[in-house]
C-alpha cells in the first residue's frame, strides 16, 4: 500500500486528453498520482497524420514525465477500486483521498513506451508506402481522416473504405457525411456503405477481402478504424457498479462527481454528460474538476463548487480534417467544407495549441530521440 499520511492524495486514472491536463493542473496542489498504461500522453487527433508523416511524433507524443514534474506516475492499468484504493494490474494498491476517473476509451494494443509507439507509426507508414492498394475498415472520424491523409499524400494509391453504416461520420450530421463522401470520391477513394468485413477472418497477408454483401476488394494491406469501446469495464464490479448508464458511461452530477460519491470525479468521454464526445470538452471538464479539487483541498463548502454546463449546441461542434489543407466543420448553425476548416484544424491538427495547453513548447527543436 502506498500512502503519504501528511498530504491529501489525489489519484487520476487515465492519462489521455482529460486526465493529463487535470494531473498537470493539480500537481502542485496535492500529492498527485497519475495511473496510465502508457508512459506518454498522445494527442489523439494527430495520430492519422503520424501514419503518413511519422516525424510529427516528436511533437504529438509527450512523456508524462515531461509535463508532470511533481507527481507520481504509475505506468500500469487500473483494474479496480474500492472506497479508499485503486488496484493496478501489477498488484499495487494506491490509496486516494480524491479519485478522478478519466479512462475515456479502452486501451488495446497501444504500445506502452514512446519509442515503441513511434516505431508503430513508422511501420504503418512503411505499410502504406509499400502498398498500391489499401483497405480501410470503418467510416467514422478515424477511417475518414486516415483515408484523407493517404489520398492527399499518396494520390497514386487505390484506397477503398468500407463502412457498415448508411453514411460516413455518423457522430455528426448528414450534411457533414455528404461532404465527406463527395470529397473522398473526388480524390478517387472508393466508399462502400452499408457493408461490413469480418475482422475475425482477416489476416495481415490477405489480398482479397469479401464484404458482407459478397463484394470482393483487392488490397495489399488494411487498417481497422472502428471505434474503441469505452474504458469502463474495469469498474463494472467495483463500488461504482451502480453508477453506469446503459451505454457504460459513468453518471456524473453538475460538479462532475460520480453520482452519490463525494470524493470521486469523472471527466472526458467516459462520462454521461449529454454532449458530443470531443477533446476540447474533455479539457473543459478537466478545468472544472481542477477548480473543484483545489476548492475542496482548501476546505471550501460543497455549495462553493463549480458547476459544469454541458455544451449548449444541440448538434455539437466538430471538425474532421481531410488531408493537409481541407476539412469539414460542423458548427452550431451550419456545416462547411473546404479550406477554412482546413486552416483551423488540418494544417497543424491543434498540436501546437494542445502542447501550449499542457505547458509545453508548441514547436520544440527536433531531437530525434525517444
Ligand atoms: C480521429 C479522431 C479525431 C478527433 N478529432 C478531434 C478534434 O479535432 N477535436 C476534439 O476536441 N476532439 C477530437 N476527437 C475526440 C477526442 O480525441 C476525444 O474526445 C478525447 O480523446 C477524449 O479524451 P479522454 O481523456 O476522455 O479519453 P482518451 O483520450 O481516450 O484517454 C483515455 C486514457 O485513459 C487510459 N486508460 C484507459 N483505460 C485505463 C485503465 N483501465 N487504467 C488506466 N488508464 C486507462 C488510456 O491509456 C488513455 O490514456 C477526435 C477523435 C478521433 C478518434
Amino acid at each position: 500500500m502506498e500512502a503519504d499520511q501528511q498530504k491529501t492524495r489525489v489519484v487520476v486514472v487515465g492519462g489521455g486528453v482529460a486526465g493529463a491536463l487535470l494531473a498537470k493542473s493539480l500537481q502542485f496542489h496535492a500529492h498527485l498520482y497519475l495511473i496510465d498504461p502508457k508512459e506518454y500522453f498522445e494527442i489523439p487527433w494527430a495520430s492519422l497524420r503520424a501514419m503518413v508523416e511519422p516525424s510529427i511524433c516528436e511533437r504529438t507524443l509527450v512523456k508524462h514525465s515531461d509535463y508532470l514534474t511533481n507527481a507520481r506516475i504509475i505506468t500500469s492499468t487500473a483494474v479496480s477500486i474500492n472506497s479508499k484504493e485503486v488496484l493496478t494490474g501489477e498488484g499495487r494498491t494506491i490509496v486516494y483521498d480524491y479519485l478522478v476517473i478519466a479512462t475515456g476509451h479502452a486501451v488495446d494494443s497501444t504500445p506502452t513506451t514512446r519509442t515503441d509507439r513511434i516505431q508503430q507509426f513508422q511501420q504503418d507508414n512503411d505499410k502504406i508506402k509499400s502498398s498500391s492498394s489499401i483497405l480501410i475498415v470503418g467510416g467514422g472520424p478515424t477511417g475518414v481522416e486516415l483515408a484523407g491523409e493517404i489520398a492527399v499524400d499518396y494520390p497514386e494509391k487505390k484506397v477503398t473504405l468500407v463502412h457498415k453504416g448508411s453514411r460516413l461520420l455518423e457522430f455528426i450530421g448528414p450534411k457533414a457525411s455528404n461532404k465527406a463522401l463527395d470529397w473522398l470520391s473526388s480524390k478517387k477513394v472508393e466508399v462502400i456503405l452499408g457493408q461490413t468485413i469480418s475482422l475475425d477472418s482477416m489476416s495481415g497477408n490477405e489480398r482479397v477481402y469479401t464484404t458482407s454483401g459478397g463484394q470482393k476488394i483487392t488490397a495489399d494491406c488494411h487498417f481497422v478504424c472502428v471505434g474503441k469501446p469505452l474504458g469502463s469495464s474495469w469498474l463494472q464490479e467495483s463500488i461504482l457498479k451502480e453508477c453506469f448508464d446503459t451505454r457504460g458511461q459513468l453518471m456524473v452530477d453538475e460538479n462532475l462527481r460520480v453520482w452519490g460519491k463525494k470524493n470521486i470525479f469523472a471527466i472526458g468521454d467516459i462520462t454521461n454528460i449529454p454532449e458530443m464526445k470531443q477533446g476540447y470538452l474533455a479539457q473543459k471538464h478537466a478545468s472544472v474538476v481542477a477548480k473543484n479539487l483545489k476548492l475542496l483541498l482548501k476546505g471550501a463548502k460543497e455549495s462553493e463548487l463549480a458547476k459544469y454546463k454541458p455544451s449548449s449546441s444541440s448538434s455539437g461542434m466538430a471538425i474532421v480534417s481531410l488531408g493537409r489543407k481541407e476539412g469539414i466543420a460542423q458548427l452550431p448553425f451550419t456545416t462547411i467544407g473546404g479550406y477554412l476548416p482546413g486552416v483551423i484544424k488540418s494544417r497543424d491538427l491543434f498540436v501546437g495549441r494542445t502542447r501550449k495547453h499542457m505547458g509545453l513548447d508548441p514547436h520544440p527543436t527536433p531531437t530525434h530521440t525517444s
